[in-house]
């Protein structure tokens, strides 16, 4: 047979978050929904803003139907893009316009475009661990090598000494993704700036930039209302990447930007080279009817509180049983250490008890499982009883 091998590897190997996700639809036919608990997907459990269903229901009752299902630019609409640019501007202090904001569906296609346009074959992509697993996807089909960062111990931020040595003459391009997926941590300022003082020096170093994607999904679900540190005003040679999924709960419209820095080298040629990846492929003219539904929603928040309530019930819970992780400050994940050195063990033995968790090795991250709490609070309400069958199971 004449086809594509890694195409067909990656095809016929799903992830492990889908294989779970399917078992758990099996099994909540086998023995009740109300019996499996299912922390496996990022899924978000809140409602889209009632604003947002508002201005679709509006749209499709004004709007003229060609107009609203027809093609934009490939790069966007104007209006939706300077809307952006605008809000952009107002809440962090910046100086884009529409030409530096490109639409895009979702965040996987923000990175993958970005990659395509910033990387050549042979370069080298520096990620931090823990990761999203689709990184590596997207880097390897953009050409590049993913390279590995390890993280600060218990706390998960960057570990500038290991970030530093992992630099080299290959390295094009770095993705930050804060908060994090599947850490739930929150990048601190501090850490963004020592980040960025290592890319500035490397930089110079090499006489061309490195450039700094950050992938920023779940920029709006951060608990502590801190100020978020929006890398444009650290570092110049910076791609945002950016999806309303989670923030406006709209994952399966698959809508996103991306917004290049216009303080970056070469700002209109980067922009251009998005367009031209965007075109090569195939991700041109974002879904129309939803670039009009952002736009008119940039403020729009979905209840946060209830993702905190879930954090503070899960976490508090999984705490006081002597479970270990790290406070998550913002998304919806809890890193929790596996009972056992072998997260995969560690799954099936939680498997037993109808918990359904997914283990962290292809995040980068030896020894952990994710918990996804974008679920109903009844959900994780009932499972605290086997997750204390399953802690009590290591003690005896
Ligand atoms: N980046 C991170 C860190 C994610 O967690 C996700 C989805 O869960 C994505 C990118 C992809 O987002 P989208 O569904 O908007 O393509």
């Amino acid at each position: 047979m004449d086809y594509n091998k890694s195409a067909y590897e990656l095809g016929s190997k799903r992830s492990i978050i889908r294989e779970i996700f399917e078992y758990s639809k099996i099994r909540a036919n086998e023995i009740g929904a109300d019996k499996v608990f299912d922390f496996s997907l990022g899924n978000p459990s809140v409602e889209p803003p009632k604003e947002v269903t508002d201005t679709l229901i509006e749209l499709l009752k004004t709007q003229s139907p060609t107009a609203l299902h027809g093609y934009t630019s490939a790069q966007g609409d104007f209006s939706c893009r300077d809307k952006i640019a605008k809000n952009l501007n107002d809440r962090f202090n910046l100086c884009l316009s529409a030409d530096n904001i490109y639409m895009t569906c979702g965040a996987a296609a923000s990175l993958s475009i970005s990659l395509k346009a910033l990387v050549n074959d042979g370069d080298e992509c520096i990620v931090f661990a823990p990761f999203f697993t689709e990184y590596r996807v997207f880097v390897n089909n953009a050409g590049a090598k993913l390279v590995v960062s390890e993280p600060e111990d218990k706390t998960f931020q960057v570990n500038i000494e290991d970030f530093e040595k992992k630099i080299n003459k290959n390295t094009k391009a770095v993705i930050i993704n804060s908060p994090n997926n599947p850490s739930g941590v929150v990048y601190t300022e501090e850490t963004i700036v020592k980040l960025t003082n290592v890319l500035k020096k490397k930089s110079k170093e090499f006489g061309r930039p490195i450039y700094l994607i950050s992938d920023e999904p779940y920029r709006e679900l951060i608990f502590s209302g801190e100020k978020f540190p929006f890398i444009m005003n650290y570092y110049d040679d910076s791609i945002v990447c950016y999806s309303f999924s989670k923030s406006l709960s709209l994952p399966g419209e698959r809508i996103g930007y991306i917004a290049v820095n216009p303080n970056m080298n070469c700002s209109k040629e980067i922009y251009l080279a998005v367009c031209g990846a965007g075109r090569s492929l195939g991700y041109v003219c974002a879904p129309s009817l939803f670039q009009r539904v952002v736009a008119n929603n940039l403020d729009a928040k979905v209840n946060l509180g209830a993702y905190k309530e879930n954090r503070d019930l899960i976490y508090n819970g999984l705490t006081e049983m002597g479970y270990e992780c790290v406070k998550p400050d913002g998304a919806f994940y809890l890193f929790v250490k596996a009972l056992e050195d072998d997260a995969y063990k560690f799954f099936e033995r939680a498997k037993e008890y109808e918990l359904l968790v997914v283990p962290c090795d292809d995040f980068g991250v030896k020894g952990y499982v994710r918990i996804a709490y974008c679920v109903d609070k009844k959900r994780i309400e009932n499972s605290l009883p086997s997750f204390k069958k399953l802690i009590d199971s290591y003690k005896k």
